[in-house]
């Protein structure tokens, strides 16, 4: 099922695709509690399983969208709290970022022996075909971070790596969009990855019943139509289960909660001299079954 968050007359509203064309059923208008997608997700498998039923009855009772009368918004707009990212999760990216000299989390590997764990806020989120705001950073050194995301469903604290995919709602797309030099400068991540706008997301929320084995998608991103990124998920250093594990050893995970799972190789601080974004740029990120993301560069 893939799930969107859709404004039309000035209204933002949860919705699901019915079709190619991507038309949208209002999920409001046949499940009227569902007022936002984290009041569906925090619902669970359940309200998937109630709104396939009315799926299936829905097409004539005029609650279906055109695509065109509608603008897609990010699937999570508001998160309920920080999304938690993964640091160097591909071999060749950690390689190409420890070699960058852009680095300052650095030891003397490049291969991390536990998860790079940081966080973006929640005021970052944008969603397609936003323009993101390379221009706010003064430093000129914006780069792209196309990544899978992974949304909790039910969540909690300790799960096992056995139990991880039974806590996954679902997988959708975002960008890790990072100002290259501030991520140096301050040495933890946090400013360089938390500017208003970089996180773009979408085009869907798709559920893990639909995506089957997330390990066989691929995620590849192009700049002007140029490919930079092409990896499977199987490649992450750090897989899914291990991610989730390891966060909910810390802390109670919670549903709604999103994980991006980190960048493959070809950002573009991986290219001498780096291709950092700039405005007028667009950038499109495709993965399998997940669709593609859009954002011009502004
Ligand atoms: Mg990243």
């Amino acid at each position: 099922m893939r799930l969107v968050n859709y404004e039309r007359d000035g209204q933002e509203r949860p919705g699901v695709i019915v079709n190619d064309f991507g038309d949208i059923l209002d999920i409001q208008s046949v499940m009227p509690d569902m007022a936002s997608m984290n009041d569906f997700v925090d619902a669970g498998y359940e309200a998937v399983d109630l709104l396939a039923g009315h799926l299936m009855q829905s097409k004539d009772k005029g609650a279906v969208i055109p695509a065109a009368s509608a603008r897609l918004l990010a699937p999570i707009a508001r998160p309920h709290r920080n999304i938690f990212c993964v640091g160097k999760n591909y071999h060749e990216h950690a390689k190409e970022f420890h070699d960058s000299g852009f680095d300052a989390s650095a030891g003397k590997d490049a291969i991390p022996e536990h998860p790079i764990i940081f966080s973006k806020s929640f005021t970052t989120v944008i969603g397609p075909n936003e323009p993101i705001p390379a221009s706010a950073d003064w430093t000129n050194s914006v780069d792209y971070e196309a990544e899978l995301a992974v949304v909790i469903g039910r969540g909690g604290r300790n799960i096992t790596k056995n139990d991880a995919y039974e806590q996954v709602f679902g997988y959708m797309i975002v960008n890790d969009v990072t100002s290259r030099t501030r991520q140096r400068q301050h040495k933890q991540w946090f400013i360089g990855k938390n500017f208003d706008g970089f996180c773009p997301m979408g085009p869907w929320l798709v559920t893990a019943d639909e995506v089957g084995n997330v390990e066989e998608l691929q995620v590849t991103a192009r700049v002007n139509g140029e490919l930079r990124q092409c990896a499977l998920v199987r490649d992450l250093i750090f897989d899914i289960p291990t991610l989730i594990e390891t966060l909910s050893r810390a802390m109670t995970l919670r549903s709604g909660d999103i994980i991006a799972t980190g960048t493959p190789a070809g950002v573009g601080i991986g290219f001498d001299p780096p291709k950092f974004l700039k405005p007028g740029d667009r950038v499109s990120i495709s993965i399998t079954k997940l669709g593609t993301l859009e954002n011009p560069v502004a």
